[in-house]
């Protein structure tokens, strides 16, 4: 029984009808209410009357208290979870159909576990009956039986489970589907879960999901799987919505069919485009017009295949710093989910290949093949088609994915002089590709001590000079 008189106004009600105690127990400034007409409701202050507790900070005692108990060895600390009343059946065919069977004599009996699975019967017609009953209450011969118990004429359960009987533990039977033995085994459930990432919409928060983690901690307790939890992150993605974040529906005429879009750009297209178009946690209003760039970057990653795929061109030391560094930003991104700066990645590496490619007559074909792999599971068709284009004989899927080797990443680095006012006072080492900032914060940190009076000027001539002008 929880009851706490002093600060909760319904228990202070109650207690001061009939006549018990009211002790305080929280108290501003440690300081008692004398003769309390009402409760002391704010949720901070200091304790009194409590014992070895008294003058402690009541939220710090929130926190100790679990540990104090469990110390004296009266209690421990627990979690409860508020499951909500759960109407269990439907009046529907199209449901798992509940194994129970009524007796007259035996009431409700469930069906024998070497009866189970129960299946729906196999009918013509599943429509509504029109009464209220479930269409199952019309099957004849499928509803009426014999009770297991008794033996005598019997009737089974009509109603069919929700869809969440289902929903709520799929996943783990997905994992070992052709199990007839058991829920899962063991080895399977070691190597596959609990699932990795639950990608879903917030909406399921409440019901789905708890249900699911309803359904893991029964199984967990009854020893049919070894963990309490069924999904290790969960990812909840935004909506994409129509223009100014209205909602898409038929109503309101503003839903984009991608059909269309589909049709005048390919499916690869509007794959990239969907998460070319924001952080996928977010809601993003939909705009066609940006499929277009996606679509310019596939043809122009297509032609550079195409235009390569025959040379044979020997990999220069830019080639393979480009290839190395595209698996490296393609994966990081990929695995921060941030699947918009992968398919931003993609475009900015092609271009870059696009540029070494004019400049060097050509891109090597293993630095092709590593994009056309990094790039098929945005862009399947697409994917699987270059790869066949580029020698792959199996499909594109069966690679291996790529690696990145960080030696092969480092830029070159050359010699830029360091002057101040003009005068070379020494020569320092950067990157070739060095930002003009950087270059010109690395050589005024190399000299230093020859800076004197303040600076007017900073100047960085690419691969070359650094003058730093003082007056
Ligand atoms: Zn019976």
């Amino acid at each position: 029984i929880m009851c706490v008189p002093a600060h909760d106004d319904r228990d202070f009600e109650f207690a001061k009808k009939f006549g018990l105690p009211i002790v305080q127990v929280i108290a501003k400034d440690g300081k008692e209410i004398e003769n309390m007409t009402e409760a002391y409701t704010e949720a901070s202050g200091v304790m009194i009357n409590s014992g070895d507790w008294n003058g402690m900070e009541s939220a710090v005692l929130k926190q100790e208290a679990p540990h104090m108990i469990e110390e004296k060895g009266f209690g421990h600390k627990t979690v409860n979870y508020k499951l909500r009343d759960w109407v269990f059946s439907r009046q529907r065919y199209w449901g798992e159909p509940i194994p129970i069977i009524h007796c007259p004599k035996c009431g409700c009996v469930p069906v024998p576990e070497d009866q189970l699975p129960l299946r729906l019967p196999d009918v013509e017609s599943y429509q509504p009956t029109g009464t209220g009953e479930s269409p199952l209450a019309a099957i004849d011969e499928w509803v009426n039986t014999t009770c297991p118990v008794c033996g005598a004429p019997a009737k089974r359960e009509t109603n069919t489970m929700p869809q969440w009987a289902g929903s709520s533990w799929y996943f783990l039977r997905y994992v070992d589907s052709h199990n007839d033995e058991e829920l899962v085994s063991r080895e399977k459930a070691d190597k596959y879960l609990p699932v990795d990432m639950y990608i879903g919409g917030v909406e399921h928060a409440v019901l789905h999901l708890l249900y699911s983690r309803f359904y893991t901690k029964f199984l967990c307790d009854i020893g049919a799987i070894d963990f309490d939890e069924p999904f290790k992150k969960l990812f909840n993605q935004g909506m994409i919505t129509g223009k100014n974040g209205i909602k898409m529906s038929k109503s309101k005429g503003n839903v984009v069919s991608p059909d269309d879009l589909v049709r005048d750009y390919g499916c690869d297209s509007l794959r990239l485009y969907e998460l070319f178009v924001g952080p996928p946690e977010l809601d993003a209003e939909w705009d066609d017009r940006g499929i277009e760039g996606v679509s310019r970057f596939l043809n122009r990653f297509w032609n550079l295949v195409m235009d390569n795929k025959d040379k044979n061109v020997e990999p220069t030391r830019e080639m393979l710093r480009e290839r190395h560094k595209l698996v490296y930003d393609i994966e990081q991104r990929f695995n921060q989910f941030s699947l918009n700066t992968v398919i931003s990645g993609f475009m900015e590496h092609n271009n870059k290949l696009i540029e070494i490619a004019k400049k060097e007559g050509g891109i090597d074909k293993e630095t092709l093949k590593t994009f056309v792999i990094l790039l098929a599971p945005f862009a399947p068709h697409i994917g699987e088609e270059l790869w066949q284009q580029l020698g792959g004989t199996d499909t594109v899927f069966h690679a291996q994915w790529p690696e990145f080797d960080e030696e092969a990443m480092k830029e070159d680095e050359i010699e830029v002089a360091v002057q101040v006012n003009g005068k070379t006072r020494t020569v320092i080492s950067v990157a070739a590709d060095i930002a003009k900032e950087d270059a010109i914060a690395a050589g005024k940190a190399a000299v230093a001590d020859k800076l004197t009076g303040n600076i007017v000027k900073e100047i960085y001539v690419p691969g070359r000079i650094i003058n730093i002008v003082c007056k």
